[in-house]
């Protein structure tokens, strides 16, 4: 910015796990020449955001609340999907594995769990720990720990020991 150059913001909503387009939109407003790329995850979002180009939101201190909940959510442990980390060699697909239990509670939920994804799910059981992806992963997680902990809330969803109540 400092230099005069724009910059592209990828996932805006976090590749569909942040759910608050408004709080989205306002905030990437609060920086000068910067192009959001949002990521939506349903319909209804994207006529929220052609919504925007006529009603920009203003940040308040509702949305800045929200902000502060949602970063409190979502650090630690949160993969942001990037993929850095794969290759896998005993197939994963992490970046989408390691975030499972987020895009259940997220994003709608019925296409994480039809029988495709259960399959790419119970992968996670052969993983080699090679640590691989550990040592790749920008955000220094603790990627097999983290898989098999999204395994086992996703086998407790699959159970109906857990609800996700995200609609559809
Ligand atoms: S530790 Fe497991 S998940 Fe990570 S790269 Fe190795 S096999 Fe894949
Ligand atoms: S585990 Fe790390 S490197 Fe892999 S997808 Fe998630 S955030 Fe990216």
């Amino acid at each position: 910015m400092t230099l005069g150059m724009g910059f592209i913001g990828m996932k805006s909503l976090a590749g569909g796990l942040i759910t608050n387009s408004e709080a989205a939109m306002a905030f990437a407003l609060q920086f000068k020449n910067l192009v959001p790329i949002w990521g939506i995850q349903k319909e209804a979002e994207l006529e929220e955001w052609l919504a925007f180009m006529d009603h920009e939101p203003e940040m308040n201190d509702e949305i800045r609340a929200f902000i502060e909940q949602e970063r409190k959510e979502l650090a630690g442990d949160f993969c942001r999907g990037c993929g850095y980390c794969m290759p896998c060699p005993a197939g994963i697909k992490i970046n989408t594995c390691a975030r499972m239990s987020l895009l259940l509670r997220r994003a709608p939920s019925a296409k994480w769990l039809a029988p495709d994804m259960q399959k790419e799910m119970e992968k996670i059981d052969s993983c080699l720990n090679c640590r691989s992806c550990v040592s790749k992963c920008p955000y220094e997680l603790n990627t097999p720990e983290l898989l098999k902990k999204n395994l086992a809330d996703y086998r407790q969803v699959l159970a109906g020991e857990v609800k996700v109540g995200y609609e559809n």
